[in-house]
């Protein structure tokens, strides 16, 4: 009895000591996941204002020498060399032109990808700034200049400034951080193989196993400090499609004695159309068929026997994708066997929707709050643009927003939009960029680890 009375005892002193011992690991981790360490948010911003100038230089850098996609030779060997000073673990030549840093910290911990793109566009540049982009090259076949018109230099400028940090504070993190370096967003030249596709086909979330990944767009419609993102489908899928109406050739003056794949392809887009407004749940999530191409005959007096037409279908849900892909084929070979033509389908499937896992975005926005100011993370609207981080996405959760380059009071709609001559990027919009790689990473790894 007396021993059950001390074993009852000890019973309790064990449950009130758990109780304290959880108070302590869920009130400080709570805590943790509300705010992330503020000290250590208070270090890298210190650090990013410390290293905000050398940023700058990287970017006036980067900007005035643009390689296009899978061409992305120096850019590569001059972060390669940076990231190499830093001591960390480099490897080159992934998907061509593709660099990858690798960070250990002084703990265990998850790994954590952090993305920056590379490449330049076929644009010539007609700003005024001091380090415009002056380089021209052959582009299939065609004498272009080169810029990078849609901010990709800030975003090397701002991983590299977030590298810095980071391994200055090695021995604190909980983990490994992957600097990814990935060449060819914009889409790699025709016949070529390339971007964040390539990259993941030649392993890099392997090795070791990313189990998170982060990424960042500049925006030149975006004030200067702000920051927007999208839980779930954030940018669209892009699918490219050929249809192909064949049908019989005849006279113009007497249409009955033929079949005519102009007029069958009429009845097809407006099926399309219909396949987005009458069969599409667009309170769920928008989608977009367009036709961007229809060709068809050679004079005002005959019906010809063959029309082709190709476009672009973009979608934000996979599901919708799927769907939206299989009654495309349905309306198009019904529409032209109602007709007595013949159509075929062709469903070329690009760039995947930019999907930001829900628990992660929800996860890491208090940290995006902490460092931006609650009021400058907005939710935004979803784009019917594409963007190639899907990729990874599709392979490891990730988390995807944009952060402001626009001078502060501008209206967005004089900013020149993005892959356009008068591109531009006020610089300071970087500092929130830098502070937002560095601190998600460290806030992942701390929420994540033992
Ligand atoms: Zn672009
Ligand atoms: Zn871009």
């Amino acid at each position: 009895m007396i021993i059950v009375i001390k074993q009852t005892a000890m019973n309790m002193y064990k449950r009130i000591g758990l109780g304290i011992l959880l108070f302590f690991v869920f009130g400080q981790f709570s805590a943790v996941a509300q705010t992330g360490d503020t000290d250590i948010h208070k270090q890298i911003s210190k650090k990013t204002d410390d290293i905000y100038e050398q940023v700058v230089e990287w970017r006036r850098h980067f900007h005035e020498n643009p390689e296009l996609s899978n061409r992305e030779h120096e850019t590569a060997a001059y972060i390669a060399e940076y990231l190499r000073s830093l001591d960390m673990e480099v490897d080159t030549g992934i998907a061509h032109t593709g660099v990858v840093g690798v960070l250990e910290g002084g703990k265990d911990g998850p790994v954590v990808g952090l993305r920056a793109d590379t490449d330049a566009l076929p644009v010539k540049e007609r700003t005024n700034v001091p380090f415009k982009s002056t380089k021209t090259t052959t582009y299939l076949g065609e004498e272009v200049g080169v810029m990078h018109a849609c901010g990709h230099d800030t975003h090397i400028a701002m991983l590299m400034g977030a590298a810095k940090i980071l391994s200055d504070m090695r021995d604190h993190l909980r983990g490994t951080v992957k600097f990814i370096f990935q060449p060819a967003e914009e889409g790699a030249p025709p016949g070529e193989e390339g971007g964040a596709k390539l990259m993941v086909k030649e392993g890099v979330l392997k090795n070791p196993d990313v189990d998170v990944i982060f990424g960042q767009h500049i925006n030149s419609q975006t004030e200067v400090g702000k920051i927007r993102y999208k839980p779930k489908g954030t940018m669209a899928a892009a699918d490219r499609f050929v249809i192909t109406v064949k049908g019989k050739q005849t006279h113009g003056s007497t249409p009955w004695t033929g079949t005519d794949p102009i007029v069958t392809s009429a009845k097809i887009i407006e099926g399309l159309q219909t396949i987005i407004s009458r069969k599409t749940e667009l309170t769920k999530a928008a989608a977009v068929i367009s036709v961007g191409k229809i060709q068809a005959g050679v004079r005002n007096n005959i019906i010809p026997e063959e029309a082709e037409m190709i476009g672009t279908i973009r979608t934000l849900d996979t599901d919708m994708q799927e769907k939206i892909h299989k009654e495309i084929r349905h309306v198009v070979t019904k529409t032209a066997e109602s007709m007595g033509t013949k159509a075929e389908v062709e469903i070329q499937e690009g760039y995947p929707v930019t999907y930001n896992d829900p628990e992660l975005t929800q996860n890491m926005v208090p940290t995006l709050n902490d460092v931006a100011g609650s009021e400058d993370v907005v939710k935004m609207n979803a784009i019917t643009g594409a963007e190639d981080f899907s990729f990874f996405q599709k392979k490891v959760p990730g988390f995807y927003w944009f952060v402001g380059g626009m001078p502060k009071g501008m209206d967005p709609a004089e900013a020149a939009p993005h892959h356009t001559p008068e591109f531009y990027i006020e610089e300071k919009g970087m500092k929130l960029g830098v502070k937002s790689m560095a601190t998600l990473a460290f806030d992942y790894m701390l929420q994540n680890s033992d």
